[in-house]
């Protein structure tokens, strides 16, 4: 018998009227769906009082906590002041202090910002950008793009093309103008006796010999700097990154950075592409760049490729556009976000924070139903080593539902088991992250053996 309040819980009403993403909804039969009420901190709450420890920072967005003072003092300060104006022949403070300031953090070697709302949309305009910038050049044979096996890069007609994904990207096959698939440079796929950096340099390799036969009609690369995360977090060295770039220069090709995920401090730096000492032609962010709070995403571009837009010919200009571009909310959003990474010194913070946890992870390591356990910046992860093929095809709903019982919000990518926490855990949230993540795992891996 279902009484009334659970015919008209919220979860009820949400599995009646909300189409959730990335879900096949019949799951829902039997993994729960978390109704939330509030944020606080690392910490989501839901309608029972219950709560659970955002380990994946809801989707990798959430950097300095959820209700972070800080940003919200921001954001009432703008609602007060503009909510949102058109930026097509108009501009406000928050839009050029961010642009400003993120140049700045690349040296003003990418110094031209051009926004929209969501990652995927950032991954179309560097597309875009990168084909119309050849064309305006003179070399509009430049059409083709090359992608990585296992990349991702959002789920819009134009970014499926370029995503390697098969459970995001098979479905629409018919629909995409499939981009080039080269090796990837995943560390985990090292030889014996090889190292990241030969993995790196033989993927690498694999580029150079596409762009010895067909150059001239590609357009650019497009690559997620040392992690390629919605894969399953493939790292790699960021040797492939420098190796890579010179190619690009070589061969006159277009290198774009998808940091929609690991920019932000991520990785260890602000952006994943300082560790490798390189700048690409295009720097894509989104995700964390408003403390996860609003949708916003950016492009950032050097000089040259604004200049080959930079006619009296309207038809040479970028002409793309989104109704939300550069709303300040979201900007204003990411300003608070910016100023924390500076006041707090948030990125050696971090290196403190990393160790602690790297350390309550150890048990892990050595796991014998774990391997290949890696880490970089503010990202860990580990793949469950399962034999049985129905076992590992629902070990991530599985572990799901488990961690949910201990209050961890984890979900793995298929077999992979990460964290990406926000930046503010302190000692006892890293303790408990660490140990109750352990206990999760080996309650599932419990199941897997005794089937
Ligand atoms: C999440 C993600 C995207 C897509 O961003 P959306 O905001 O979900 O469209 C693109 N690239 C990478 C690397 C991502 O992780």
């Amino acid at each position: 018998m279902i009484d009334s309040r659970q015919q008209n819980s919220l979860v009820t009403r949400s599995l009646r009227s909300v189409w959730h993403p990335c879900t096949q909804m019949q799951h829902h039969e039997t993994v729960p769906l978390i109704p939330v009420t509030h944020g606080k901190g690392a910490w989501l709450f839901d309608t029972d009082g219950k709560r659970y420890l955002d380990g994946i920072s809801s989707w990798w967005v959430n950097l300095f906590g959820h209700a972070n003072p800080r940003i919200n003092a921001a954001l009432k300060e703008q609602l007060d002041k503009l909510e949102h104006a058109m930026l097509a022949g108009f501009t406000h403070e928050p839009v050029v202090q961010l642009s400003e300031q993120l140049a700045e953090r690349t040296g003003h070697v990418l110094g031209h910002c051009f926004y929209a709302s969501d990652g995927a949309s950032a991954v179309e305009i560097a597309l875009k950008m990168s084909f119309h910038a050849w064309r305006n050049s003179g070399r509009s044979e430049k059409q083709e793009f090359v992608c990585l096996k296992g990349s991702y890069h959002g789920e819009t007609i134009g970014a499926l093309a370029v995503t390697d994904v098969a459970i995001f990207r098979d479905a629409y096959g018919p629909l995409l103008q499939r981009a080039h698939v080269i090796d990837s440079p995943d560390a985990r796929q090292s030889q014996p006796g090889e190292t990241a950096v030969d993995v790196a340099r033989r993927a690498a390799k694999a580029f150079e010999t596409l762009l010895e036969q067909q150059s001239d009609t590609i357009a650019a690369i497009i690559v997620e700097p040392l992690v390629q995360c919605a894969t399953g977090m493939a790292m790699h060295d960021p040797v492939y990154l420098q190796e890579i770039r010179a190619l690009c220069d070589r061969y006159q090709v277009h290198l774009i950075a998808d940091e929609i995920a690991v920019g932000c401090g991520r990785t260890g730096t602000f952006f994943a592409c300082e560790q490798a000492a390189i700048w690409p032609d295009f720097l894509c962010l989104s995700k964390g760049i408003s403390g996860g709070y609003l949708p916003l995403s950016l492009v950032m571009t050097r000089d040259e490729i604004y200049r080959a837009f930079y006619d009296a010919d309207v038809t040479r200009g970028f002409l793309h556009s989104h109704s939300y571009t550069g709303n300040p909310l979201a900007c204003r959003a990411a300003l608070a976000t910016l100023a924390i990474f500076e006041n707090d010194d948030v990125l050696e913070a971090n290196r403190v924070k990393a160790t602690k946890l790297t350390a309550a992870l150890a048990p892990l390591i050595d796991h014998p139903q774990a391997s290949h356990f890696r880490q970089r910046g503010m990202i860990w992860a580990f793949d469950a080593v399962i034999d049985d093929a129905d076992m590992a095809s629902s070990f991530s709903r599985r572990f799901f539902s488990a961690a949910l019982e201990q209050e961890l919000l984890l979900r793995p990518i298929g077999n992979t088991v990460y964290l990406m926490p926000p930046y503010i855990l302190d000692d006892e949230e890293i303790a408990l992250l660490a140990a109750r993540t352990q206990s999760v795992f080996e309650q599932v891996m419990a199941q897997e053996s005794s089937v």
